[in-house]
């Protein structure tokens, strides 16, 4: 009764006496490049057989897999919940404007109608900024950034006099600055992985995925596909691909610019098929072009059963449907297994890419004459942060760097000179991706000194990034985030409805708001905040110490519980994407799981969180882009407020301009 009632409001009140339930992608009002490759599809929740069809601006179209009359239909759909399934995969246009998709799915009790439409964009007029093409595209993510994050990595560096900066970032410096909204597919919220897909493909995922549409298919890598960015501009001019993270590699936003599946956990899928679908041959049929893989993970590239390997059966993909190896031109050997036995470091090798496992070995690699690929994996999960990296540097201890069986890792400005060296020996041009990692990380365990630390990490990345693009010329920069983390906005919405908010028993008995706890008292407001000024280091241009007199100190709007003390934290909290063996020894050792649990218990004050848990989560704000190019002013595109999915097609017409070769 309850889908009849939804059928009726849905306007299907005609043929809906007992019709099934449908869906179909891309979502209504979606848009594309020319030439961009997308999957349709249609599915439906009944009783089977079914059958369906599908038209676009009224041509049919044929299924490139689902068997009509069938309850197995395409043999992905999840028949299991009822769920029957058909698809067209890799369909692409080259006629601008907009076009409507009209499908039937009929099952054994009736039939139901959709329609939707889609857009596709002019991408190789000329645009108005004048100028050349854009031959190498940089993005920088600061994974998390919001306007304080920048705020606050400016006032540790540089310091104000009298109200005046006293100096400014290296992204502060870039002349095209604006606002972009961050929303999914499905939520006000995203997390990282439409977050950064977005960027990527033009169109909005849901959360959790990326680089595909939702379906009711039984493996997150069978779901229907958008094509990436560095896929386009690799099949039409031979670009290549480079993804730095100081994250695991397998996270959502590394992986949100190379990898198909709806979850974004499946670490030992998306590594393979990082690999598997890198082109190493460099045929320019398909895939990325991937040249350069740096971050943490190792992990995922050791065979399990070794010292500190996650691969498992359980986070990998099954050979992927004959009709996608066909839309996507991807050869057999792109298929994929279910091999958590694989050594995914040899394969790596063995198809082109050089191995630095250390800051020394990085180094080594690319003194005199970069390789053509570069692997770089410098910790098994997640790098560590630039404090902890930079306090084992100085000597002062390597104890955090140590204990997470990382001692020798590189800084992010000094990846992000290594990748420039490997990928500007391509003369087609490159994507760049660059990700500062644990600006969100640390955002979200409310550690506001290591997320500083961070920021001021990942600008020093942007100045590299900066004077590379003056080198390289027809170069596009920008630099944002994918979201806002933990900061002083909306948190999200009422879950359970108002009346069960109303019904909800009052919770007013375990604090007393009439006592002050001491360190609460040590807050200095207004004018009792002054000008603080940290010492900066010469040598390495980090803080001396994020705890100096008159330090500044931070709130977080959308908190978890936690205890505050206001000094800097000695240990890291243990890293959510690490190997169960590591996590265990750091546990050991006396490592925190939880804010919640952080030395500060002993000597801070809680502080009762507003969302559950004891993590601060993402928020709906709008968050910075700056830009910066050279040879052309495709800057001026970035100014002004903008939705996510805009900077993609921003991007790509500074990249394609006006006599690109794309047939
Ligand atoms: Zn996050």
């Amino acid at each position: 009764m309850k889908q009849l009632a939804m059928l009726f409001l849905a306007g299907f009140a005609a043929s809906a006496a007992a019709a099934p339930s449908i869906n179909v992608v891309p979502p209504d009002g979606a848009r594309f490049l020319q030439q961009q490759r997308f999957d349709l599809r249609v599915e439906g929740q009944g009783t089977g057989p079914y059958s369906a069809s599908l038209s676009i601006d009224g041509v049919p179209q044929a299924f490139t897999s689902g068997k009509q009359n069938t309850s197995a239909t395409d043999g992905i759909s999840d028949v299991a919940k009822g769920w029957g399934g058909f698809n067209v995969r890799g369909y692409a246009s080259g006629e601008p404007g907009w076009h409507t998709i009209s499908a039937d799915f009929a099952d054994a009790t009736g039939t139901a109608h959709v329609s939707s439409r889609f857009q596709i964009v002019d991408a190789f007029g000329r645009d108005d900024n004048g100028g050349r093409r854009a031959k190498n595209v940089i993005i920088m993510l600061g994974d998390g950034m919001g306007v304080a994050h920048r705020t606050a990595a400016r006032l540790v560096k540089y310091g104000v006099t009298g109200g005046q900066p006293d100096g400014w970032l290296n992204m502060d410096r870039f002349p095209g600055t604006g606002l972009v909204s961050t929303h999914s597919l499905n939520s006000i919220v995203t997390d990282s992985a439409p977050g950064m897909a977005c960027y990527a493909t033009g169109n909005h995922s849901n959360n959790g995925q990326e680089g595909v549409y939702p379906a009711h298919v039984t493996n997150a890598f069978y779901a229907p596909r958008v094509e990436y960015m560095a896929e386009y501009l690799h099949r039409v001019k031979g670009a290549s691909l480079g993804l730095v993270t100081t994250a695991d590699v397998e996270d959502a936003t590394p992986a949100a610019n190379a990898v198909h599946t709806a979850n974004r956990n499946e670490g030992t899928g998306i590594c393979d098929q990082y690999l598997d679908e890198s082109d190493a041959e460099g045929s320019g049929a398909y895939g990325t072009g991937l040249s350069v893989l740096m971050g943490g993970g190792r992990r995922w590239f050791l065979p399990s059963g070794t010292f500190g390997s996650s691969r498992s059966a359980g986070t990998d993909y099954e050979a992927l449907p004959a009709d996608l190896l066909t839309g996507w031109s991807l050869p057999a050997s792109a298929a994929g297994a279910k091999d958590p036995g694989r050594n995914l470091l040899a394969d790596f090798q063995a198809r082109g890419f050089s191995y630095a496992d250390s800051k020394t070995s990085l180094d080594g690699l690319v003194a005199g004459g970069a390789p053509q690929k570069l692997l770089g994996l410098f910790g098994y999960g997640n790098m560590n942060v630039a404090l902890d990296k930079i306090s084992a540097r100085r000597g002062v201890s390597s104890a955090v760097v140590d204990a997470y069986h990382a001692p020798d890792q590189p800084m992010l400005d000094e990846m992000t000179d290594a990748a420039l060296k490997v990928l500007s020996r391509n003369r087609s041009g490159f994507v760049l991706m660059i990700e500062g990692a644990h600006i969100d990380k640390q955002s979200h365990l409310m550690d506001a000194d290591r997320a500083v630390g961070e920021t001021i990490e990942f600008d020093n990345a942007v100045g590299v990034a900066k004077r590379w693009a003056d080198r390289l010329g027809d170069t596009v920069i920008v630099v944002l985030a994918d979201h806002e983390c933990s900061g002083f906005s909306l948190i999200g919405a009422l879950a359970g409805g108002l009346a069960n908010l109303k019904a909800t028993p009052p919770d007013n008995t375990k604090f007393d708001p009439s006592s002050t706890p001491a360190r609460q008292g040590k807050v200095g407001t207004y004018d009792a905040a002054g000008f603080p000024r940290y010492q900066i280091n010469k040598s390495d241009g980090y803080p001396e110490s994020m705890d100096i007199d008159g330090k500044l100190l931070f709130g977080f709007g959308a908190d978890g519980d936690r205890f505050e003390g206001w000094l800097s934290k000695p240990l890291p909290i243990i890293d959510s994407l690490l190997p169960s063996v590591i996590k265990s020894e750091l546990a050991a050792k006396g490592y925190s799981g939880s804010p919640a649990g952080r030395a500060e218990k002993d000597f801070g004050f809680f502080v009762r969180g507003q969302v559950p848990g004891d993590q601060a989560v993402h928020t709906a704000s709008d968050i910075p882009v700056s830009a910066y190019s050279t040879g052309s002013q495709a800057w001026r595109s970035f100014t002004g407020v903008q939705t996510n999915t805009d900077v993609f097609f921003k991007l790509m017409r500074a990249a394609l301009g006006s006599d690109a070769d794309v047939d």
